[in-house]
């Protein structure tokens, strides 16, 4: 089957020549698809013929609503997705005073084992495709009826281990006849797979690059990040130096506060070290409690130390809103559920 959703005008205008229609056809499908229409029918300006034979040589199958929640507090919304091979994955769409942001998964389940995540406890199943990166954001602003501002990929998966599909997808987001969200309205997040972020350097791509580093040591970040075993934290720091000399895009530095794991003193001077080195920002995360996982969020008393010491040597840092409280804890916790048959 076509895979329309994920294809570039171009190759729209492959498709649709092997069909036996004009060129001009693949940019009227390419608008249509960027304004995310959940069918043919929808597709007014297409010809009725050409409406049903791209039904049945490309099926659009939008992702079809199996929970929404809404947060009282915050307006945050978590949707779960049943994606067409019956697969689920999640999307966040938090409420900013500079606007919609929508944070998306990038495959079904993660392979990286970081040891504070639900999103990885069954593996990875599958990478989603470029189309259905993009339908997150598509079927999100259609269900809210609101325009969204930014895009951020830090929902399940890791992109860079779905890299092809993820270039693609943010060409697809960034397509001025399509989504036309501007690249520096999109952050990617990764937990530091240095080969990959040497490529992604090389693309040169305004985006905002986040390392989830939430450790400053090798010996806590491997313990809490397979991922950084045979990498090491030397090792993404240079894959970050790079990135910033070869874009000049400032990188952040995600850090989820865990109680007695990454929380002390001296970690926290580590980490302003690392930081002021990388030129990076850093971005506190009060750590979301997951059933299965034995860490905690850090006592408020610990925080508050930490943040003394980032202070103390000048790092620049934020302690980030926690969003969504109150619509299902972190990422991965609604699938996990939807995957063992609990009431959603
Ligand atoms: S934190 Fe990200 S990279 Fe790590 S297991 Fe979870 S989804 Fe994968």
């Amino acid at each position: 089957m076509n895979d329309v959703k994920s294809m570039l005008p171009a190759e729209l205008e492959q498709l649709l020549t092997a069909l036996g229609e004009p060129k001009y056809r693949a940019k009227q499908l390419f608008s249509w698809l960027g304004r995310g229409a959940g069918s043919y029918a929808e597709m007014s300006n297409l010809p009725a013929a050409l409406r049903e034979k791209l039904a049945k040589e490309a099926p659009l199958c939008p992702p079809e609503i199996l929970r929404k929640a809404v947060s009282r507090t915050d307006g945050t919304v978590k949707y779960l997705w049943r994606l067409s091979d019956g697969n689920a994955v999640e999307t966040v769409v938090m409420r900013y005073a500079h606007g919609l942001t929508v944070c998306i998964s990038s495959q079904v389940g993660c392979r990286m084992g970081c040891a504070f995540c639900a999103s990885t406890i069954g593996g990875l199943v599958r990478n989603l495709t470029a189309g259905e990166m993009l339908d997150q954001v598509l079927f999100a602003r259609r269900d809210l009826g609101e325009e969204i501002g930014n895009i951020v990929v830090m929902g399940i998966g890791e992109p860079l281990d779905n890299y092809d599909n993820l270039l693609r997808f943010l060409t697809l987001a960034n397509h001025p006849e399509g989504l036309n969200i501007g690249m520096r309205h999109i952050t990617v997040s990764t937990c530091g797979l240095t080969e990959k972020l040497a490529a992604l350097a090389a693309e040169d791509l305004q985006i905002t690059l986040a390392i989830s580093l939430h450790a400053p040591d090798d010996e806590t970040r491997s313990r809490l990040m397979p991922a950084n075993r045979g990498r090491g934290v030397a090792a993404v720091l240079a894959a970050c130096e790079e990135y910033f000399a070869r874009t000049g895009r400032r990188i952040t530095f995600e850090y989820a506060m865990i109680d007695g794991v990454n929380d002390s003193v001296s970690q926290a001077e580590q980490l302003a070290a690392l930081a002021k080195k990388a030129r990076a920002h850093i971005n506190l995360i009060p750590l979301n409690h997951v059933e299965e996982r034995e860490f905690s969020p850090s006592a408020p008393e610990r925080m508050a130390a930490f943040c003394r010491v980032l202070d103390r040597l000048g790092a620049n840092y934020t302690v980030r809103r926690s969003l969504g409280g109150d619509v299902d804890a972190s990422c991965g916790q609604l699938r996990r559920t939807y995957e063992r048959g609990g009431s959603l």
